[in-house]
């Protein structure tokens, strides 16, 4: 099959790095309240007609995918699940010609109802949040008590063959640091593939600390040497984020995302579709480039895809948590899609 001809093709930025990984955020509003994301009492969500419609989500997906060369798409959120239209949104991604490759990240809570119906819209894999297998400590972090439908969640994945099942984790100091070693080996125990996410600036209660943040290497001090981890070949990391080790040997891996760490923008390859239509080509972006009135406003694909083109040409070389001026963006995580 042809791709139609685009000049130039791609959503390159102009640092040589080119975004074939999409992140679509169907909704900013969730069911926890992790506290290393939002307040207790949630946020301001966004209002019904600022979100796109799923026809708009998908005419946008479509755009990006037939013309942009896009070839993964992850949907998430705040809690993608609570979306009424995804299973049809999914359905719709998967018919796309190049066929994409079609994930999702989820808190987990409502996959046991939806896993069946989101395999057979073609969803290919699942990542699903989990911090700690303690049913305390997660009603500690995410202030709701419903540790049993994230597992009823993780399980139904793996049933239905949305795998390989991965499972996403936070430490937090004083909190769960403590359980690293007890969820790798649930996750192992399981054939789950777990991996660590550095804690990031990117709460909505700007609560983060850089002095209290766990890091990579605190982390694989802590598993190495009882799990014996080895580091797989960088070689084979392309633009993953996560760092992989070998346990004790392998097959089994564990990954370690330290975006705070050891930043990878230099292989980025990543772009993000807020839930209201607004095109964010960094997490740690400070501007975006709006679709949602060009698209309402009737433009045909070209157009939408020059101006995402040209969206991306924005892109910073790296986020900068670093350096004593960064800022942390005015949207927080739940509501860019993470
Ligand atoms: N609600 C879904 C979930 O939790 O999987 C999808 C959206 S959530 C924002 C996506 C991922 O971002 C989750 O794995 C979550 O743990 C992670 N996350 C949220 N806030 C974070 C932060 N401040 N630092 C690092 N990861 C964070
Ligand atoms: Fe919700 Fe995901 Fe944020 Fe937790 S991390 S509050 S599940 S959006």
């Amino acid at each position: 099959m042809t791709r139609p001809s685009t000049s130039p093709p791609g959503l390159a930025d102009n640092y040589g790095r080119v975004a074939t990984d999409l992140r679509v955020s169907l909704t900013d509003r969730c069911n926890l309240r992790c506290t290393y994301c939002m307040p207790e009492e949630g946020l301001e969500w966004l209002a019904k007609p600022e979100l796109l419609t799923d026809d708009e989500v998908v005419r946008l997906v479509s755009v990006a995918v037939t013309h942009l060369g896009v070839d993964e798409i992850r949907f998430t959120g705040g809690e993608p699940l609570l979306r009424r239209g995804i299973v049809g949104i999914v359905s719709r991604t998967t018919q796309l010609r190049p066929r994409p490759q079609v994930s999702l990240t989820t808190n987990g809570i409502g996959l046991a109802r939806q896993a069946e119906a989101l395999r057979e819209a073609g969803l290919d894999r699942v990542n699903v949040s989990l911090d700690t297998v303690r049913a305390d400590t997660f009603e500690q972090m995410t202030r709701r008590d419903r540790l049993k439908d994230v597992l009823a969640g993780l399980e139904a994945a793996q049933r239905v063959g949305l795998t390989p099942v991965k499972v996403n984790a936070v430490l937090m100091r004083g909190v769960n640091d403590d359980q690293a070693g007890e969820l790798l080996q649930f996750c192992l125990d399981h054939g789950y593939e777990l991996r660590f996410i550095e804690q990031m600036p990117l709460d909505a209660q700007h609560g983060w600390s850089r002095d209290t943040m766990i890091t990579a290497d605190e982390i694989l001090e802590m598993l190495g040497e009882q799990f014996g981890l080895e580091p797989v070949d960088a070689a084979t990391r392309g633009s993953a984020p996560a760092e992989s080790f070998t346990v004790r040997g392998g097959p089994a891996t564990v990954g370690i995302i330290a975006s705070v760490t050891r930043p990878f923008c230099g292989d980025c390859d990543r772009v993000r579709l807020t839930a209201d239509g607004q095109v964010r080509d960094c997490l740690f972006a400070r501007t975006e480039s709006d679709l949602r009135t060009a698209l309402r406003a009737g433009a045909p694909d070209a157009e939408l895809a020059d101006r995402w083109r040209r969206a991306m040409r924005g892109k910073l070389p790296g986020h900068g948590i670093a350096d004593p001026s960064f800022l942390q963006p005015a949207r927080p995580m739940s509501a860019i899609g993470g």
